[in-house]
Parts: structure tokens; C-alpha cells; sequence
């Protein structure tokens, strides 16, 4: 997967960033607030990025409907993805939403 130079520059809202053809071939390094799509020829199947929470943990968002659960690209510029993110480690919960390009945290969200 290539990204382009430009994608790598700061102060950028979530946005796509490239894709590829299977979530292996996502780099661990990702540009800050940069999704990753992993789709085939007619669909998007994952949504990849780095978890806002910096803590390097990688989420991965399923995209096919017939599997739950789902996420939808609602918006591709700004970023919009529904429904909300949640990821529940051993010591940390992050939920929040991708909304507009931007992160909106949910009040249940602990680390
Ligand atoms: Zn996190």
C-alpha cells in the first residue's frame, strides 16, 4: 500500500489515507488521523486505522453487512463513520464516534 507524501503532513482531520487489497498489507505506521480501506474491486470490506487514544492499538472495522458487527462509510470527505467505535481492552475502554473528519469521545470511555 503507498501513501502519498502529502498524506504524512500534521493538522489533517481523519480522512483515507490509501488503500489496499487485504489488511496485511496496512502498514503498522499510519499518518495521524489516517484510514486505511481494504476493499476489492467493488466494495470496501475493512475500515483500518491506529486508535485516536494513541496508545498504538490497531482497530479494524468490518464493512460487510452480513457479518455483524457493521460499520458504515457514511462520508468519505469529511470522514464520517457509524455507528460508534468501541473497543474494550484489558484496562481501557475507547468509544467514541468519527464524525466530520473528527473524534467526538464518549463519556464512557476510560483508560
Ligand atoms: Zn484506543
Amino acid at each position: 500500500m503507498k501513501i502519498a507524501w502529502w498524506k504524512w503532513l500534521p493538522f489533517q482531520r481523519w480522512r483515507i489515507v490509501g488503500e489496499a487489497e487485504s489488511a496485511d498489507e496496512v502498514p503498522d505506521r499510519l499518518p495521524r488521523n489516517g484510514v486505511a480501506l481494504v476493499r476489492d474491486t467493488n466494495r470496501v470490506k475493512w475500515i483500518v486505522f491506529n486508535c485516536p487514544c494513541r496508545t498504538g492499538h490497531r482497530i479494524m472495522l468490518n464493512t460487510d453487512a452480513a457479518r455483524k458487527p457493521n460499520w458504515s462509510l457514511n462520508e468519505v470527505k469529511p470522514l464520517t463513520i457509524s455507528p460508534s467505535i468501541d473497543f474494550q481492552g484489558a484496562n481501557r475502554r475507547c468509544h467514541y464516534f468519527i464524525r466530520n473528519g473528527r473524534i467526538v469521545w464518549a463519556k464512557d470511555t476510560y483508560r
